[in-house]
Order: C-alpha cells, then structure tokens, then sequence
C-alpha cells in the first residue's frame, strides 16, 4: 500500500506582543512551502496571567506540549524588576530543555554589518546559573540571588557543544566563563570543558574570560565557531551577536531537551513596536527552518530558508535592518515576498 505523507503534529504558541504578528507570518510562509505538520495552538503569556494562571500557560497546554513533544513558540513579555516569574524559564526547566542553540550568522553584503564573515553558534545552557531565580531577601537591604551550577548540567551541555561542533562540520569550540573570580561554579564549568573536550581531539578549544569574550565577540566575531557557555553570559553575548550580524530579529534558536524540543526567535515581544506590522518575523521563521529539520522535514525546510535568503538578496528588508528606512517593509509585504521566492 502506499505510505500517505503523515502530518505531524506541533504545538504552537502566538505570545504576546510582536508574537502574534510574526507567529501567523511563519504558519504562513511554512504552509505555502508544503511543510507537513498540523499545529495544535496553545495560549501563553500576558493574557493568560491575566485569566488568573500564574504560570502565564493553561495547564492542559503541558498535555499538548507532552504530546506533540515540539514546539514553535512565538515571544512573550517578561515584567521586569517584579510581578511574574519568567515563563521562558518555566518552559525551559519543565520541559528539561537544558540546550539553547543560536546561530548568529552575517548576510552581508545584503544586510550590513560590521563583520561580514561571522558564523557563529552560541550553544548556552539553560536551566541552571542564576536564571534559576533562586532569590532571597537577607535583611531589608540586601539580596542574595544563588548561582547553581551542577556537574551533570555542566557535562550535558558541554557534550552538546562538541557533538554540535562534529555533526556540523565545525572546527573550533570555545568556553566563555569568569573562573578567575568565581573559581568554584565557572571554574567547574571549564574543568568539565577540558575533561571532555579531550574526547574531541580533531576540535579546536580554547577558552575566554567572559568580559573579553564579549568585548571580542562585537569586535571580531569572525574569530568565533562554537560557543559554549553558562545561562547568563550566554543569554547577554546572543544578543549581543545577533546585534552585530544586523538585527536581534534576525537569528532563531533551538531548545533541545532528552524529549522535547522548543524553536523560537531569540528576541523578546518587542512591545515598544508590537502592533504596527513592522516586526522581522526571520527570527522565527530560522527557527521554524530548524525545527523542520528537527521533524525530518529538511526539503521544506531547505525551501523556506532559499526563499528567505532570495527574499534578503533582492533588499526586501524590514524595518530592523533596512540601510534605508523609507524602503523598509512590512511584515506582510516580507511574508508575501519570501512566498513568491517559494
Ligand atoms: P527579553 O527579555 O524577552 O529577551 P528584551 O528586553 O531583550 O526581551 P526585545 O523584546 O528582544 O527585548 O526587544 C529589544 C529591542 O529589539 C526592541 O527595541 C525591539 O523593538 C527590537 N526587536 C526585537 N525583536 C524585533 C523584531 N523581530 N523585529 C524588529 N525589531 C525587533
Ligand atoms: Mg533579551
């Protein structure tokens, strides 16, 4: 009998504030290159907080999360200073997504920048440092916030960096971290690096301390292949990098846990230009490309991200990364671009 092409099944999440705008623009240029899933739509963020689900995500959302076990998820605020705790880091610590991948790469000479040869990948890990927003109040005065950091957590995402490094062909791993100073949680950190970096004799290694790191990073990317660091610093140099390749809107990240695996862009809801169809949905749209590849779909996948690299060849730009505001697009005019370069 024939084999009928199954669509698979996929959470999706709109967010809030630009999330819904890029989100509906991504199902978009997706459906129109034949991709083979059937979304299943869940609510998360502000709405929902505001339903009376502290979480920021309705309980049987985790069944279909659990189900489908993949996840393109558009951006959701996070309040500042206080009220909600995050609901990325929620995400990320119940599904156990213990990877954040981000490549941050130039489109020169179609986008500018600075550093027209970059290709880097900032593999961070993602549950433990002080993301895991273990805080206390000392006295009315002071505050303690814990750093964690585990061997086990340090292993698994440091393996991950190499595998990643040797699956894609890439030649150089380098651990970002401050163990001059925090000499027993980063210093534990680097110590897992060497020991298993020895296991990957054919990668290059090397090691910075964060602050020049990130220094070098805005300067001189292009001296970068893999990164691999903590939760922090590597939360603070993917901005970073994506900010030097053009625009935050345009790098997309994977989460990778033993079971789940979530794709989103690497920014945030943009609520400052949320409303306005100006958003850059290439953010998520990379990340769905990955997904596609995750879900064996790497035909369509291949296709969406051609289309999208056509779309930045011929100067369609969104606002983030025109040279010339007056010739930027909308989100819509880009979507309906990179379909027609389908
Ligand atoms: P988070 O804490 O969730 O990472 P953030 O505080 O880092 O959020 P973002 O929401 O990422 O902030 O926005 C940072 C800046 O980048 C804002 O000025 C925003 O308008 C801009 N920006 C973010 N994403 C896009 C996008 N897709 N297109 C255009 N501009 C964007
Ligand atoms: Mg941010």
């Amino acid at each position: 009998a024939a084999v009928s092409k199954q669509d698979v099944a996929i959470t999706v999440a709109l967010g809030d504030g630009i999330g819904p705008e890029i989100t509906r623009a991504t199902l978009r240029m997706l459906e129109a290159a034949g991709a083979r899933i059937a979304p299943e739509f869940i609510d998360i963020g502000e709405q929902v907080y505001l339903a009376g689900h502290s979480a920021g995500i309705q309980p049987d959302a985790w069944d279909s999360l659990r189900r489908t076990k993949v996840f393109l998820k558009g951006p959701v605020t996070t309040p500042s200073g206080a009220g909600y705790k995050s609901l990325n880091v929620t995400i990320r610590k119940t599904l156990g997504l213990y990877a954040n991948v981000r490549p941050c790469i130039s489109y020169a000479p179609f986008v500018a920048t600075q550093s027209p040869n970059m290709n880097v990948v900032i593999v961070r890990e993602n549950e433990e440092d002080l993301y895991a927003g273990i805080e206390h109040r000392q006295t009315d005065e002071v505050y303690q916030c814990l750093k964690l950091i585990s061997r086990p957590g340090c292993e698994r995402i440091i393996r991950y960096a190499f595998e990643y490094a040797r699956s894609h062909g890439r030649k150089k791993v380098t651990c970002m971290v401050k163990d001059n100073i925090m000499k027993m949680t980063d210093g534990l950190f680097y110590r897992v690096f060497q020991e298993i970096g020895a296991e990957y004799p054919e990668i290059m290694q090397d090691r910075y301390i964060i602050d020049i790191g990130s220094a070098r990073l805005a300067t001189r990317p292009e001296q970068f292949d893999v990164v691999v660091t903590t939760n922090l610093y590597g939360d603070i140099i993917s901005d970073i990098a994506a900010e030097v390749s053009g625009s935050i809107g345009l790098a997309g990240s994977a989460n990778i846990g033993e079971h789940v695996a979530m794709f989103e862009a690497i920014h945030g809801s943009a609520p400052d230009i949320a409303g306005q169809g100006i958003a850059n949905p290439s953010g998520l749209l990379l990340a769905a490309v990955m997904m596609l590849v995750h879900i064996r779909q790497a035909d369509v996948a291949e296709r969406i991200h051609n289309a999208w690299l056509r779309t930045i060849e011929d100067g369609v730009l969104t606002a983030d990364v025109a040279g010339n505001a007056s010739q930027a697009v909308s989100t819509e005019a880009f979507t309906q671009a990179v379909i027609a370069r389908l």
